[in-house]
């Protein structure tokens, strides 16, 4: 088929869009792909479906491939399920959430664990059924916090999620096994330099989990690797509790006037200055400990106060607190917070006054690399004041450890053999062993062998249609525009035809009309009234990997073939054109 430029539903930006933030978006908007509707919200345009079509495709052969059978389940969806499983509330404020003209509460599907499982328990009662993996490629929505990366992070958007269903743990193992395999065929095929690594299981319930990360600065997960081969994203890194250490020649705990010391930067020189260590090496940020305060907002709307004790030298990790504390969500302890807490003394706050057990009853959760025996410099719980040779064990204890701390380059793997090395990588891809969480809650069970009801064990899977667009725009483009793989390119050739000549178009109607006739998608420029350049610039910006110019090489019977990505152009006979072209895009 063929696209004519002059009435394809297109128009070509040259300056950036104001809402974009990243280069392929901006590109993908200025190219005419897509259009924000509102933040979060794209429509497709006639180019954008195509590519997004052909990424759909992909997915759904690697789905069918694995014997994963498709349907449709509604987007619009009853709050009973959601309340059965509890998420109505924990999803908190990303659900959206309506209701009908009755007063019925209504929720747009963030991911349809719910539905599927319902779906199934209509319809299925014997193991003799089992296993069953549906899918669906279909719209999602999520009230995003951040929905500032475009197509990246939409409020709307395109997510293949699927479902399997096995009466035992073997069972979803396989199943599992069968979707982390399709999936490494589905990114393998759109190009992605990628990793497999551990994820954390969040919110969802359930044990098993790996993500697929496309390595990319742009992305939004920080993910840790080793040289054996060790992968995790940092939500997900488990530290391994310290061995116990002798405190015994410890002295005593002592506090110190320290004064202006409420950062540990202030606190380490205040030591050097005032309290020089007797083996004599300096002190230093590692030798202190930080108990940093935050609220937690829990989904139902209360509130719960939490310190999390970290070496000093270490950051409490936003991510790695927020994935151990969902559904809940840390938020910065505010000065009204504090003076909740008048046992805090802001900067110089200690042990002494952390713990349920306290008077201010705050739970207190110690980073698993502070060992029992360990001595620490810390608040003292006034103002102005730190204790020297507090110990672990000794001298103070926590409710339990969280790992929250921030993961450094170089941090020992958690098996103990080998380093980590960080990057950050884009989620396309989520596969997860449910187990029995949503079975359980919403009774879908299944008479085994022996005529005995057991529960079914789910999986859930999931990959970004619509990101994955963006992620393949993020990584083929140059400065001029988008360079699509062949296999996702809205069209197979861009044909441009220049100049005012009638017989330009004549030939270049016939070249279009052959590469048609063996079934290739042609963009075909046609346009009367624009300028070369602007065409020229046009097909750069667009990116069908393959350029065909008629123009004026036509008067000695040349036409040019250009090849958008390595910029290689030669000149073949317009006769010779068809068969060129094919040998190009057909290799
Ligand atoms: P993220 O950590 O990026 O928010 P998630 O863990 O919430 O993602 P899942 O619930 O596992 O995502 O959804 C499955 C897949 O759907 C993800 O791997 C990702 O590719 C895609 N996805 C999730 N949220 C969005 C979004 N807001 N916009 C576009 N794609 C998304
Ligand atoms: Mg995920």
């Amino acid at each position: 088929m063929a696209m004519r430029m002059s009435t394809l539903f297109l128009r070509t930006l040259r300056e950036d869009p104001a809402d974009a933030e990243l280069p392929g978006h901006k590109l993908l908007v200025r190219a005419g792909y897509i259009r924000r509707v509102a933040p979060g919200v794209y429509t497709w345009l006639p180019l954008g479906l195509r590519v997004l079509q052909k990424v759909e495709g992909v997915v759904r052969e690697e789905m069918n491939r694995i014997g994963a059978q498709e349907v449709r389940l509604p987007a619009l969806l009853p709050r009973e399920p959601y309340e059965a499983t509890g998420r109505w509330t924990e999803y908190g404020e990303a659900l959206f959430r309506l209701q009908d003209r009755k007063g019925s509460d209504m929720l747009l599907g963030p991911t349809h664990e719910e539905i599927f499982c319902l779906t199934v328990k209509d319809m299925y009662s014997s193991y003799k059924d089992l296993p069953l993996s549906l899918y669906q490629i279909q719209t999602k929505y999520r009230d995003e916090a951040r929905p500032r990366a475009g197509l990246l992070r939409g409020r709307e958007f395109i997510m293949k999620d699927s479902y399997s269903f096995d009466v035992d743990q073997a069972g979803l193992q396989k199943s599992y096994d069968a979707h982390r395999e399709a999936y490494v065929r589905i990114f393998d095929r759109l190009g992605f330099e990628y990793v497999i690594v551990h994820a954390d299981s969040g919110a969802m319930g359930g044990s098993a989990s790996e993500e697929f990360l496309a390595v990319s600065e742009f992305g939004e997960d920080t993910f840790v690797r080793d040289e054996h081969g060790y992968a995790a994203n940092v939500e997900a890194v488990q530290v391994p509790q310290a061995a116990e250490v002798d405190a015994s020649a410890v002295p005593a705990a002592q506090v110190h006037d320290t004064p202006g010391t409420p950062t540990i930067d202030t606190l380490v020189a205040r030591l050097n200055e005032a309290h020089p260590r007797e083996d004599g090496r300096a002190w230093t940020a590692a030798d202190t400990l930080k108990n940093v305060l935050v609220m937690l907002h829990q989904p139902d709307g209360t509130r719960e106060p939490l310190a999390v004790g970290v070496p000093g030298d270490r950051e409490v990790d936003p991510k790695r607190l927020e994935a151990q504390v969902a559904p809940a969500e840390p938020e910065p302890f505010t000065d009204e917070d504090f003076a909740a807490f008048p046992a805090l003394a802001k900067g110089y706050i200690g042990p002494g006054a952390l713990g349920e057990d306290k008077p201010a009853g705050i739970r207190y959760l110690l980073d698993p690399s502070i060992a029992v025996g360990s001595e620490w410099v810390t608040g003292a719980d006034e103002r102005g004041k730190h204790v020297l040779h507090l110990v672990h064990g000794r001298d103070f204890t926590a409710d339990g450890t969280i790992q929250a701390a921030q993961i450094r380059e170089g941090d020992p793997s958690p098996d103990g053999h080998g380093s980590l090395t960080l990057a950050r990588g884009m989620e396309m891809g989520h596969i997860f062993q449910l187990g029995t969480k949503y079975a359980e809650a919403l009774g879908l069970k299944v008479l085994d062998e022996n005529g005995k009801l057991v529960t079914v064990t789910m999986g859930s899977y999931g990959v970004g249609v619509s990101r994955s667009v963006a992620a393949v725009a993020e990584g083929n483009r140059d400065e001029a525009g988008l360079v699509w793989p062949r296999a996702f390119a809205p069209a197979d050739v861009h044909l441009v035809a220049t100049g005012k000549d009638e017989a330009v178009f004549v030939a270049a109607e016939e070249i279009v009309s052959g590469l048609e006739a063996q079934d290739l998608t042609v963009l075909y420029d046609d346009r009367r009234k624009v300028s070369p350049g602007v065409k020229f610039k046009d097909a750069e910006l667009i990116g069908v990997p393959t350029i065909v110019v008629v123009g004026k090489g036509l008067a000695d019977g040349k036409i040019e073939i250009k090849d958008r990505r390595s910029g290689d152009r030669r000149e073949v006979p317009v006769e010779d054109a068809v068969a060129e072209v094919l040998r190009e895009v057909r290799g």
